[in-house]
């Protein structure tokens, strides 16, 4: 078995199939080939770049269960629950 192994320097990568090795040389050599149309970031991966576009694109899938507020991120609602939190009386 014929190992090929990643030359890049802090990279342990290493593998049986030189298909693999093109593929992850890939997230060295920075070729990414899905850029945001919106700020021309760009992303290695279509699903990582659909996940950033959900930030453009007002897809609020976090929903407060308080007043219904929604938000594109999940770090936006936990940080908006705790206006809920603050506002209700000790018990
Ligand atoms: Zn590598
Ligand atoms: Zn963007
Ligand atoms: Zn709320």
């Amino acid at each position: 078995m014929v190992l090929h192994i990643c030359g890049y320097e802090n990279c342990v990568y290493s593998t049986s199939k030189s298909g693999n090795l093109a593929r992850h040389i890939l997230t060295h050599t920075g070729v990414k080939s899905y850029v945001c149309g919106i700020c021309n970031e760009s992303f290695a991966r279509t699903d990582t770049l659909a996940s950033h576009m959900q930030t453009h694109t007002g897809v609020k899938s976090h929903v407060c269960t308080t007043c219904n507020k929604a938000f594109s991120k999940a770090s936006g609602l936990a940080r908006h629950i705790l206006i809920h939190k603050e506002q209700q009386p000790h018990m």
